[in-house]
């Protein structure tokens, strides 16, 4: 890694890698997007096979000039080493991959790593030369889906912790998950009864009628099945607590809800808002969590983003050849 930065004005390519799809965009130093290619992950064929379609994906929106890659991904990732600290099976043998220097091997060219939804946050966070006051925004972004995830920015700046760990909002111990098994292995964490999959399995437990998806409980909700209304609120009010809290904790400035939960709508965001509010000390007491700003490009945006502050891998010998050799199309 170096302190050298990509020329602000060139272009950089930003990967999304996620469980089913990887989205690769070549931006400007304006943030318009010049070029753009997407592709199945191939999840199940191992880390080698991901870098080999990431590669792939970098060859496809390649243009001259083009400076550095920025991967937002999947996983546990730690800005600084480069590497997957840990990650679910959603991609075989991702966890430990050597992400960054993989890449730039395949590449020729200096990469920056970060997890997916923290490269995503960094795009809500406002300049701090627009605040007025000087100092960067402290904002806690949550991402409710199949998992709860997010990110955390102190005055401005990012929060990756130890291994890269910061912002794992889901394994926030919560009273509404009491006794409830997480996906990390310990109980009584907030994504146990407030992911997706936990208001589906709440909505089970009440009702004893089986639902595979949420789309199915949030149906039942708007047509006021009482288990369904039930589940929904108290997924939102236990994410809404627990922001509440952090909020006061940081000293937030900024609250962004994320992910496809929230997209049930009024009956969800109500319930959500109300208990957030009904946490807050007396300072705070004006401020609401908001959904996010980004439209669909956000991930990538904010992973094109990545190289402007993050260490960047380099490739292991350049030498002072000309940048991309390897881009060439293989024999
Ligand atoms: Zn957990």
């Amino acid at each position: 890694m170096t302190a050298s930065r990509p020329d602000a004005g060139a272009p950089v390519i930003g990967l999304d890698l996620g469980g089913t799809k990887i989205a690769a965009a070549l931006v400007a130093g304006d943030g318009a997007v010049l070029a753009r290619h997407s592709l199945p992950t191939p999840a199940t064929s191992g880390a080698e096979a991901v870098l080999d379609a990431l590669a792939g994906a970098v060859r496809t929106v390649w243009a001259p000039g083009t400076t550095a890659i920025g991967v937002a991904a999947a996983g546990v990732i730690d800005p600084r080493t480069g590497t997957v600290t840990s990650a679910t099976d959603t991609i075989r043998g991702w966890a430990g991959t050597a992400l960054a220097a993989g890449l730039a091997a395949r590449t020729g060219l200096p990469v920056a790593c970060d997890n997916d939804v923290r490269a995503a946050a960094a795009t809500e966070l406002p300049d701090p030369h627009d605040g007025g006051n000087g100092r960067g925004v402290t904002m806690i972004y949550a991402a409710v889906g199949t998992g709860v995830g997010g990110a955390v920015a102190v005055d401005g700046r990012m929060l990756q912790g130890a291994a890269g760990i910061a912002g794992h909002l889901g394994h926030l111990p919560s009273p509404e998950a009491d006794g409830l098994l997480c996906t990390c292995g310990a109980t009584g964490h907030l994504e146990a009864i407030a992911a997706g999959p936990g208001i589906t399995a709440h909505y089970t437990r009440m009702s004893g009628v089986p639902a595979d998806r949420l789309e199915r409980v949030a149906a039942r909700a708007a047509g006021g099945e009482p288990h369904a209304t039930a589940a929904v609120v108290l997924g939102a009010e236990a994410v809404g607590r627990a922001l509440g809290g952090l909020a006061n904790t940081l000293g937030a400035d900024r609250v962004v809800i994320g992910g496809g939960v929230p997209r049930i709508g009024a009956l969800y965001t109500d319930a959500l808002d109300a208990a957030f509010a009904a946490e807050l000390m007396a300072p705070l007491r004006k401020l609401r969590p908001v959904p996010p700003r980004g439209g669909p490009d956000a991930a990538v945006l904010g992973a094109a983003a990545l190289p402007r502050t993050l260490p960047l891998h380099h490739p292991p010998t350049t030498t002072g050849a000309p940048r991309c050799p390897r881009l060439s199309p293989q024999p």
